[in-house]
């Protein structure tokens, strides 16, 4: 199917890495930075190229596109979706992207920073990616292959589609998002608008890996209202919240529970923020488990530890404030086992392996899920993501976009 196809993920995938396009957390605009419009505006200008001529970008920096359905069949709408943003942990200003043709296994030092050397004893991936093409950045900045990876592949199964008219497939959505690094990715994302049934997300690691599960995630406010008087006079009177609240951090479990005590499946209760005067203190935690239900349980256990610190002291009362931040995909693809199972069916179509993972944080995916747009995550060969040495291999980018077509296929086929 693929034969003679010229991939073009790769190029694009260069050309849109030189756009700076760091999200901001503190800021309060949509988009959190105004030059992520840069490459959504370019993504719009290459999609009409390309023939999709609806694309368009809204003013909040989202760009959506339809590829038109050329069959007669009844195929549900799906959509691919990935974020044009990068993390706010490194700059991503002047990105230099730098192509390792062939890699034979050796140590590839970055050239503008000879102490950024990328090595397989460090990222064992590595050694699948030997013959393979790699692009790594020139070690000042992230490379942005979260997501830009997933950008390009989008694109160029866009180009591949316009280009084989003969290959049926349903309505296809393209969606790219704005700040997902900052947790805003889809605020204000319009589903009507967008019209899909079922999305895919391209924002994940190895080649052949699926995600379709992630944590359940619940934030809790603390807050402890002391007994104040003057420090001089305060015998037998005072109760001072800043004490009472590093009691109560300090009563939380040493050995199990904890983000660095955890892995794979377990979840945790872990304070991220305390703010406060002798008066009144509040400490923020947030709490995750992949069973919504699990949540609730170390809630309630972390409640009866609050309780059985504050009784001590007279007169010192407190508030336990849950708030619901995102919940486990699964819970959703669970009721359409299909959306997932013809994922897999693409990815082996492609000649490759299946690795399902869950995912210890959240996704735009999970979030969309919960809002009617069942969202699995797959693969774009994204690799040591946030950092200097974040690289992907050229391949495995041609794999995501066979696995992007394949799954249109597969759609239209069972419809
Ligand atoms: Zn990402």
């Amino acid at each position: 199917m693929f034969n003679d196809y010229r991939f073009t993920a790769s190029e694009r995938f260069m050309r849109y890495v030189q756009i700076d396009t760091q999200s901001d957390p503190l800021s309060e605009q949509h988009p959190s930075t105004k030059k992520q419009k840069d490459l959504s505006e370019l993504l719009v200008k290459e999609l009409q190229e390309i023939g999709i001529h609806d694309a368009e970008m809204d003013e909040f920096g989202y760009v959506y596109a339809t590829i038109p359905s050329n069959t007669n069949k009844q195929v549900p709408v799906i959509c691919f979706c990935a974020h044009v943003d990068t993390a706010p942990d490194i700059s991503g200003a002047g990105v230099k992207p730098v192509l390792h043709t062939n890699y034979k296994g050796e140590e590839i030092v970055l050239p503008d920073d000879n102490t950024q050397v990328l090595k397989a004893s460090d990222h064992p991936y590595l050694q699948r990616l030997i013959g393979n093409d790699i692009i790594t950045a020139s070690g000042t900045t992230l490379l942005g292959s979260d997501d830009k990876a997933g950008v390009a592949e989008i694109m160029d199964a866009a180009n591949f589609l316009a280009q084989n008219p003969h290959i049926k497939h349903g309505t296809i959505k393209i969606l790219f998002t704005p700040d997902e690094e900052v947790g805003k990715g889809t605020e204000k994302v319009d589903l009507e608008k967008l019209n899909a049934d079922f999305g895919y997300t391209l924002d994940g690691g190895e080649a052949g890996s699926l995600e379709d599960e992630t944590f359940s995630a619940d934030a809790v406010k603390v807050i402890i209202h002391g007994v104040i008087t003057h420090p001089g006079y305060a015998k037998g009177k005072l109760r001072n919240s800043l004490k009472i609240a590093s009691e109560i951090v300090a009563a939380l479990p040493k050995h199990k529970l904890s983000p660095e005590t955890t892995e794979g499946k377990e979840g945790f209760i872990h304070p991220v923020r305390i703010d406060g005067i002798a008066e009144k203190c509040t400490i923020e935690f947030i709490i995750r488990d992949f069973v919504t239900a699990g949540l609730k349980e170390k809630e309630d256990l972390f409640r009866d530890t609050v309780e059985n610190v504050v009784k001590e002291y007279a007169g010192v009362t407190y508030e336990f404030q849950v708030t619901e931040q995102y919940r486990n995909m699964k819970e959703i693809l669970d009721k359409h086992p299909h959306v997932v199972q013809y994922a897999k069916d693409a990815i082996e179509r492609a000649g490759l392996k299946v690795k399902t993972e869950s995912i210890r944080g959240g996704t735009d995916g999970s979030r969309l899920s919960f809002m009617g747009l069942p969202c699995p995550n797959l693969f774009a060969g994204e690799q040591a993501i946030h950092s200097k040495l974040e690289y992907i291999s050229v391949q495995d980018m041609n794999k995501a976009v066979e696995t992007i077509v394949h799954l249109a296929c597969i759609w239209e086929e069972r419809s």
